[in-house]
């Protein structure tokens, strides 16, 4: 694996690769788990050579997020990614990604209007802007994402069909079932910040997300479900609710009743500090 700090070297490395076939691009923050490395996997498994980033990007976090506390473990997870058979490590520093004077923002609404983008002013502005550039360093001919970030893989799709982004082309852009921990909580670099207590208390939030999905499909109204969800949270030591609502899957519209289209339960909730965020179809 070959690792690159500045645009140059990445450019030289991935037109070399380029002639051997396929290129895909996983983008990440790094704090490598099991959830990234199925990305690597599966772009592995559609026949590509892989160019993962490792980039904590500041202009999706708030000012009074956690920028500054999140996991950085370069040395762990070139060494994940190299056993994984990652090709390229593109690791940018922030000056590398936003030259003194970058002015550019990218902004895409609709799909971006609620649930983290409604929590998370600007989050999904800081996301759109960095994997475009991405896109554009890289010029993959896939990319993958997980579902776990259910919005921010529909944030990326619009954008990709709205700039006509060829490389990668919108239809070559794929998301990947969420990889979850033993006793169904989503993985997420963030669990690390949570005590033993609280790790215990978080699976309570994908149990309480089946259950409330259970209970719509058994004819439970949408509402009722969602506030015994909301309750069954409080009642194991989440702090508060950010959301939890039934959404169009694609349109990312709340949606009061299961109807003909493709439903998603979103919920993000905090256990103390830490904010998680999980996701699940219906049906
Ligand atoms: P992050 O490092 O959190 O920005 O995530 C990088 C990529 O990994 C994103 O496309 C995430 O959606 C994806 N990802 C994170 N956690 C998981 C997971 N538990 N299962 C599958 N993909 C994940």
């Amino acid at each position: 694996m070959q690792t690159v700090n500045t645009l140059g070297t990445l450019r030289e490395a991935v037109e070399s690769l380029r002639a051997t076939g396929p290129v895909a691009l996983v983008p990440t923050m790094g704090a490598l788990h099991q959830g990234h490395l199925t990305l690597v996997r599966e772009a592995r498994a559609r026949g590509a050579q892989v160019v993962a980033s490792i980039f904590v990007n500041p202009r999706q976090f708030g000012p009074n997020e956690d920028l500054d506390a999140y996991p950085r473990r370069m040395a762990e997870d070139s060494r994940l990614l190299s056993e994984e058979g990652v090709a390229v490590l593109w690791a940018p520093d922030v000056a590398e990604m936003y030259p003194q004077g970058f002015s550019t923002n990218i902004s895409v609404t609709g799909v971006s209007d609620n649930f983290c983008g409604a929590s998370r002013p600007g989050h999904f502005d800081g996301v759109a802007t960095v994997v475009c550039k991405l896109f554009n360093q890289v010029r993959p001919d896939l990319a993958l994402f997980g579902e776990k970030d259910w919005q921010q893989l529909a944030v990326i799709r619009r954008m990709a069909r709205d700039l006509d982004l060829s490389y990668p082309h919108v239809d070559a852009i794929y998301g990947v079932p969420t990889v979850r921990e033993a006793d169904g909580l989503a993985m997420s670099s963030r669990n690390q910040y949570l005590s033993a207590e609280e790790r215990q208390a978080a699976a309570t939030l994908p149990t309480a997300m089946r259950a409330a999905l259970a209970a719509i499909a058994g004819g439970t109204p949408v509402a009722d479900a969602l506030a015994s969800l909301r309750a069954s949270l409080l009642a194991a030591g989440f702090s508060s609710i950010d959301y939890a609502d039934l959404a169009d899957a694609a349109s990312l519209e709340p949606i009061a009743a299961p109807g003909a289209v493709p439903a998603r339960l979103l919920v993000a909730a905090r256990l103390g500090s830490t904010r998680l965020i999980d996701n699940m179809p219906l049906g």
